[in-house]
């Protein structure tokens, strides 16, 4: 009964009990004369935890910067696309790209999308060769 009593209190301090190890890790490191070692893990540590904000502050910078909002201009649909970048209406599907800070169709208007089909050709002379060998 006690036993487990301890086990518990062992469990839910787990998470302290892993700091406590660390701090008195970095002490008895520090002490031994690899104080070093300490302050290069906490370096690390430093650079860990601002490396997510550094580039998430990044990414958001770019974003606002390469991400631009309007209208579809063939079916009117508002979403987001990059700037310097060629992407398809996720409405309608139509070819767009973005011209002065707006959307504008790649295509001129009035262009009808033909998908052409390539026809094999196969001459006279192309047969009788090898007809003959
Ligand atoms: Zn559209």
């Amino acid at each position: 009964m006690n036993n487990r009593f301890n086990q518990l209190i062992q469990y839910n301090l787990s998470g302290l009990g892993c700091w406590l190890t660390v701090i008195f890790v970095a002490l008895f490191l520090g002490s031994v004369g690899l104080g070093w070692v300490v302050n290069g893990f906490l370096l690390l540590l430093v650079f860990l935890l601002l490396l997510p904000i550094l580039i998430i502050g990044g990414v958001q910078w770019w974003l606002k910067r390469n991400l631009i909002q309007d209208n579809c201009p063939v079916c009117n649909y508002e979403f987001t696309g990059f700037k310097n970048t060629e992407f398809n209406c996720p409405n309608c599907s139509e070819p767009l790209e973005v011209i002065s800070g707006g959307f504008s169709r790649v295509t001129p208007p009035g262009t009808i999308d033909v998908n052409a089909v390539e026809v094999t050709a196969v001459s006279l002379e192309e047969k009788t060769d090898s007809s003959a060998s």
